[in-house]
């Protein structure tokens, strides 16, 4: 089928759609094995219904992002209205328009106290390059021109353009890839539950002291910043001690490397807060957000950024732009979606809600052998899955396990590199979250070490 007649496409019958899928799209990550299509045409909150009707209980909030849920009037209105007074047009140079001005207002005065300042994109990886070439310009800019290094984490995940994509501490993103950015060092990541990596050590006492030691060996003077996800989504929603981002961020200081915080997931709400720095105390120079910021109803992101850094950037203007910078429709949206958050008091909510379900799962799960441990902060949940609790072996293919809960109960769920992530709309409903619970149930309690 490879017409582009678009009368003709639109008469692509339910029971087509997933061979013109295959013949078509390349999907980002697709197992080699699978030929599988789940084609979705409809949401509601957190019930979504494919072509053929099916109807499946959305418990990753589309891709970590969904914080009011699915299928609001109220946003496709936003954007409609937007749409007849000013689709478009560019924020490049003196130009401007009243939605990315107000929606920048907004933001300034729910960030950390210093983050005045707002650089628009698309997306995720979008933010991630923006922030790691305004660290490493707000240097130049000051006559340090030797600060280019980057340190990351083994286990991060910054999206999967060159600059972040090379932060990103996982093999598959690099593979065949390279080669990847220069100057990029990776830190063992803060899991207290991987006793492997600590052993009888504080997690904390060991990821500062391997800080202090990589910034001696690089030398802090060409170091420009440190960028981490406040909680590691991809690794499995890793929570770090609390005293971990506090005592990073001392460090940083200390010898003049700036932190950047990844919240492109934690952001608007997800943890309980507007940002994850918020839970944390910690005040980073940078902080990046997208997802949550619509809810996924149109791309758009926003990287919060420090008056210091604002000011030398805007010395000589930032020489770095997007085509769809300060969008008036996605901005108009953000702002619709944001007063829904405020309105349905959605931070407190993703407490509420979080602890009802993360108990709700660790309960069902108590006892179950493959289960190493529940864990989560706000809508953010993590279940580690190891083949043996004593030795904490990871499970292999967790993604059989997602399958699962999905082919066999409807539920949708995500697997990590390690286990599960979940990560529902603010909005689930208390009845959700047990079915989600009980779903994880039945398939775990019939999984054996092997991962089937
Ligand atoms: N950073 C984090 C922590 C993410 O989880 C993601 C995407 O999931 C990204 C960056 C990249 O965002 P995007 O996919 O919008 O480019």
């Amino acid at each position: 089928m490879t017409t582009t007649d678009n009368a003709a496409k639109a008469r692509i019958s339910a029971s087509e759609l997933a061979d013109v899928d295959r013949a078509h799209i390349i999907h980002p990550y697709l197992s080699a094995t699978t030929t599988e299509r789940v084609v979705m045409a409809k949401g509601q909150g957190s019930t979504l219904w494919d072509v053929d009707g099916r109807e499946y209980l959305d418990a990753t909030g589309g891709l970590w992002l969904a914080q009011v849920g699915h299928g609001r009037a109220e946003l496709a209105e936003a954007a409609a209205t937007q749409m007849r007074q000013l689709e478009y047009f560019t924020s490049f140079w003196e130009f401007s328009n009243n939605r990315a001005i107000e929606l920048a207002d907004r933001l300034a005065g729910l960030a950390p106290d210093n983050l005045n300042h707002v650089y628009f994109t698309s997306g995720g990886s979008e933010g991630i390059e923006a922030a790691l070439k305004m660290a490493r310009h707000h240097h130049y800019r000051r006559g340090d021109t030797d600060r280019t290094w980057i340190l990351a984490r083994h286990r991060a995940y910054h999206g999967v353009a060159y600059g972040g994509g090379t932060a990103t501490g996982f093999p598959l993103y690099h593979d065949g890839f390279g080669p990847m950015l220069p100057d990029v060092a990776h830190l063992t990541p803060p899991w207290p539950y991987r006793t492997d990596l600590f052993g009888d050590e504080d997690c904390t006492d060991v990821c500062i002291r391997e800080l202090e030691n990589t910034i001696a060996e690089i030398g802090a003077d060409n170091i420009a910043a440190m960028i981490g996800e406040p909680i590691m989504g991809v690794a499995g929603m890793v929570v770090p001690p609390d005293d971990y981002w506090p005592r990073v961020q001392e460090v940083l200081h200390r010898h003049g490397i700036l932190l950047i915080l990844d919240e492109v997931v934690t952001a608007y709400g997800r943890v309980g807060q507007w940002f994850a720095a918020d839970h944390f105390g910690v005040r980073p120079d940078i902080i990046v957000t997208a997802k949550g910021i619509t809810s996924g109803y149109l791309p758009l992101g926003a990287v919060l950024v420090d008056d210091h850094i604002a000011e030398t950037l805007g010395q000589q203007g930032f020489p770095m732009g997007y085509t769809y910078n300060g969008h008036p429709t996605s901005c108009a949206v953000a702002q619709a979606n944001l007063d829904i958050i405020d309105r349905e008091h959605l931070l407190s909510r993703a407490t509420e809600i979080g602890t009802y379900l993360t108990e709700k799962i660790a309960t069902e799960l108590k006892g179950i052998p493959v289960v190493g441990e529940v864990r989560g902060v706000g809508m953010m949940l993590g279940i580690e899955l190891v083949s043996d609790t004593a030795t904490r072996t990871p499970l292999p293919n967790p993604g059989a396990v997602a399958d699962a809960v999905r082919r066999e109960h409807g539920v949708i769920v995500r697997d990590s590199a390690q286990g599960l992530v979940l990560s529902p709309a603010l909005t689930l409903g208390h009845n959700e979250a047990d079915r989600i619970a009980a779903a994880l149930r039945r398939v775990l309690e019939r999984t054996d070490a092997s991962g089937t």
